[in-house]
């Protein structure tokens, strides 16, 4: 059987271990991303200078207020829903004069990466581990997820390495200094079609870069380390995070998210199992969906294992059933579940 997993954010709230001792801290998920995003805001004191224009672009929009907006108990949306607010007001009603400071759009992408990497700090996931045991060679892995626990989770399988992101890292950046990859032939691979926390790339010479510390590459998030330069081009401070932001209308057209969509693409034709792990794909994931309907095909008799919470069952299975209505479906309540 080829078997395709599609690893979504719901997968990473299988991680009991965290032991960041903030009460009622989870990775987090569309719909609860800034109560998450409060918890840390609140128990790290961040500096409301750094999140100025995310605040005054929230004031504007939604009437939090300025200083100090109680972003859990407001009237927020979803993540992908201010994102793109907050994208669309830029791109069609702020002038185009230079911006001397972050505009919220980045100000939210740091953001979304630092309560992502307070949430999970902890030890490896044995969940995740038992998940990756159960991977055979062959199979495909496609994960939404900008987080780490599962690769971290194969590595320690002996079963993921570098080379396993399919990308041609100029560099590896270490807490002992910078290194060349040391694996050219990858043990398995995860095509992360969303970015990943531990990507950079230099917004001078475009060089990609891997940084085995992923706060490094937060600018507004310091984590009292010299200020990263680019090991190619020496630039100060010139490495961008490598995640696609939350839009409704998401941008895959530069590389390296334009080849990673394409190999996923050639990688998934013939497939006649989907394991859908956590995953809501939601009426937005219009890219997520063209590709399963144009490797997978929509007449396809797949097996379809679903792990989700019983909550979002019936919406998933209208969902899977339009994409392909042949399919088989089994459910599991939980990854324990499913791993056991
Ligand atoms: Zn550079």
């Amino acid at each position: 059987l080829r078997t395709l997993f599609l690893i979504g954010a719901g997968c990473s709230r299988n991680y009991p271990e965290a032991d960041h001792g903030i009460v009622g801290l989870e990775s987090p998920l569309n719909r609860d991303f800034f109560d998450k995003a409060k918890l840390v805001i609140d128990h790290d004191r961040l500096d409301a200078t750094r999140l100025r224009s995310l605040f005054r672009d929230l004031h504007q929009l939604y009437g939090l207020h300025l200083r100090n907006p109680d972003l859990g108990a407001s009237s927020l949306d979803n993540l992908e829903a201010v994102m793109t607010h907050l994208n669309m007001k830029r791109q069609l009603f702020d002038s185009r004069r230079y911006h001397p400071e972050p505009t919220s759009e980045e100000v939210l992408k740091e953001l979304i990466a630092y309560v992502i990497i307070r949430a999970q700090s902890g030890p490896v996931s044995t969940t995740h581990r038992a998940l990756a045991r159960k991977f055979a060679p062959g199979d495909t892995i496609v994960d939404f997820n900008y987080d780490l626990l599962l690769e971290n989770a194969m590595a320690a399988e002996g079963r993921f390495d570098e080379a396993g992101y399919c990308l041609p890292f100029y560099q590896v950046v270490t807490p002992d200094g910078v290194r060349a990859m040391e694996h050219d032939q990858a043990k398995m691979q995860v095509l992360k079609l969303h970015g990943s926390l531990n990507w950079g790339r230099c917004i001078e010479c475009t060089s990609l870069i891997l940084i085995t510390n992923p706060l490094r590459l937060l600018r507004l998030f310091p984590s009292r380390e010299p200020s990263l330069e680019c090991p190619r081009c020496n630039r100060k401070g010139s490495l961008e995070l490598m995640i696609v932001p939350p839009l409704q209308t998401k941008e895959y057209a530069d590389n390296p998210f334009r080849f990673l969509w394409l190999y996923s693409e050639r990688k998934t034709i013939g497939t006649d199992r989907i394991v859908s792990i956590g995953y809501s794909f939601s009426d937005n994931d219009r890219a997520a969906e063209a590709l399963l309907r144009t490797s997978v095909g929509s007449q396809t008799r797949i097996s379809l294992d679903v792990v989700t919470t019983p909550d979002s069952r019936t919406q998933l299975e209208r969902r899977y059933h339009k994409v392909f209505p042949n399919a088989e479906i089994s459910w599991f309540d939980s990854l324990v579940d499913y791993v056991r």
